[in-house]
């Protein structure tokens, strides 16, 4: 039997579940296959986000930064905690909770919006076909008009380095540790290296990350950039750069990794060693070749701006396509895909990406950093205000940071929004709502944020563009009145 659908998605993560929940909501008859399956066996929705990364990375970080606090920020408040102490196995089982919440949010929302969901693995047959086979070896095949690719990425392996899940581990391995390594070795001090860095290093491993390159989040503000290194420093990761790891071998008690760093050759032992040097698209037994779906040279599947791939009737989304592997920019192009097929004029806006490190202080960004926007030919102005100004942050005790708004000389449109400070995560949204509308920073000095708010500083950043802050020192001169 071959039942027919309207739409069929392979792949339930940030990419999948919202094309088949506004597809469905459109009026389209939908199916939605998943393969996930947990460490504990268990299968759910949500893709790598909700189950090994947005969301328990983000329950870790929490954690840990609670632990973290309450040892060394609470006394300020006048709070005597005595000793604190820590529960992994607690704190292990949250995390596990807070992504099964979330996962099971999206069964019931698959319930909820009539979208049929199914455990196993989906393969392109060809002709509006697709294979269905479940953990359990049962077999369908299922037809659609349209069929999505949401099939998302994997961790990249370094030959180098094998991962043994033991002594190396890749980020999903670090989500799980049982224990608190007493020494850790990352390679990469990309967003996911630093983030799971922070996060062990607060609960007590020396944390050391070798990164290849020369210089810190060479894609942020360079402002911004050198502030987190030295807060993420001063916090005790040691962060080696122009370290390019050349191999790694995993002993019974540890792990002896040789690194290359200003023509010297050097050698460092770990407990554990996480490999944390990007993500690769992820199509395997997928059956691009038997359906025709054209891959890059890197393995991305290949489409046009309507997410249409080189074969007829088949789209793909999120991670698997490439661009910023994010999970709102794969939620982002999901539902207007959908929206797409339904008829409408639906587009994705790539230039206000927002990204975030949520490190302590958080980094977030939107848009062009000074460098970009200067490399792009801009002639550019700019304005930031530090949180040190800020009442609010004074009152939470969390005055690091600051947010740098840069600007086009010429139309005063703002072209790029760069911040380090306390809920940044949540401030960018601000700029990259000003940004969707073409706001000019004058906009900005005339919108009245609420006080005290940390959201104040981005207002006194757009005052700092035409020297016209008022709770912060001006680097430019005043604009003419
Ligand atoms: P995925 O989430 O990978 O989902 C793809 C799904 O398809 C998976 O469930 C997979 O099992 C399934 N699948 C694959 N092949 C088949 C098949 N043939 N049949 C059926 N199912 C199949 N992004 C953020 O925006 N913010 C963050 O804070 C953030 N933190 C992260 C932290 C970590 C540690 C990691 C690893 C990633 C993080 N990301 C974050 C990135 C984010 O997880 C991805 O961008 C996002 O999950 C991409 O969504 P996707 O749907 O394209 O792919
Ligand atoms: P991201 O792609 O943002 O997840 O970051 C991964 C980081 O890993 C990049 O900054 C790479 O430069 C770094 N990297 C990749 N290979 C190596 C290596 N062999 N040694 C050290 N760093 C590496």
């Amino acid at each position: 039997m071959s039942e027919n659908y309207d739409i069929i998605v392979i792949g339930g993560g940030p990419g999948g579940y919202p094309t088949a929940i506004r597809a469905a909501q459109l009026g389209m008859k939908t199916l939605c296959i998943d393969s996930w399956i947990n460490t504990d066996g268990t299968q759910s929705f949500g893709g790598t986000c909700l189950n090994a990364g947005c969301i328990p990375s983000k329950a870790l970080l929490e954690s840990s930064e609670l632990y973290h606090r309450a040892q060394h920020e609470f006394a300020v408040h006048g709070i005597g905690v005595g000793e604190v102490k820590l529960d992994l196995k607690k704190m292990q089982e949250r995390r596990t909770a807070v992504s099964k919440a979330n996962s099971g949010g999206v069964k019931m929302l698959f319930q909820g919006n009539k979208v049929t969901g199914l455990f196993g693995f989906g393969k392109l047959l060809g002709g509006g076909k697709v294979g269905y086979k479940s953990h359990d070896g049962k077999e369908e095949t299922f037809t659609a008009k349209h069929i999505v690719i949401a099939t998302g990425s994997e961790p990249v392996n370094l030959k180098i380095a094998p991962v043994d899940k033991d002594r190396i581990i890749d980020s999903w391995g670090a989500l799980e540790l049982a224990e608190v390594p007493e020494t850790l070795g990352i390679i990469g001090a990309g967003v996911i290296g630093v983030e799971l860095g922070s996060v062990w290093s607060r609960l007590g491993a020396k944390t050391t990350i070798l990164e290849a390159l020369p210089g810190f989040l060479p894609m942020v503000d360079q402002a911004i950039a050198k502030e987190g290194l030295k807060q993420l420093t001063k916090q005790g990761l040691d962060i080696k750069f122009g370290a390019k790891v050349l191999n790694a071998k995993a002993g019974k008690k540890d792990v002896t990794v040789e690194y290359e760093q200003d023509g010297k050759k050097e050698t460092i032992k770990f407990d554990k060693l996480i490999v944390a040097v990007g993500r690769r698209p992820f199509t395997k037994d997928l059956g691009c070749d038997v359906a025709g779906v054209q891959l890059d040279e890197r393995g991305f599947v290949k489409t046009d701006a309507h997410y249409k791939t080189s074969a007829e009737g088949i789209y793909a989304v999120g991670d698997v396509i490439g661009g910023a592997m994010l999970a709102h920019k794969a939620i982002e192009e999901g539902v207007v895909l959908a929206e797409q097929l339904h008829g409408e004029k639906s587009e994705v806006n790539y230039r206000t990406v927002p990204s975030v490190v949520y490190t302590n202080p958080e980094i977030a960004w939107a848009g062009m950093s000074e460098e970009q926007a200067k490399a792009a030919g801009h002639e550019v102005k700019t304005g930031s205000s530090p949180f040190a100004a800020n009442g609010r942050a004074r009152a939470m005790e969390s005055i690091v940071g600051m947010i740098k708004i840069i600007s086009d000389a010429k139309t005063d449109r703002v072209l790029g929004v760069h911040m380090i400070g306390p809920y940044v995560s949540e401030l960018v949204t601000e700029a990259v709502t000003a940004m969707e509308y073409g706001a000019t920073t004058e906009d900005i000095q005339l919108t009245m944020h609420a006080h005290p708010t940390l959201s104040e500083t981005f207002h006194e950043a757009a005052l700092a563009v035409d020297g016209h802050a008022i709770h912060s020192a001006n680097k430019r001169k005043p604009a003419a009145a």
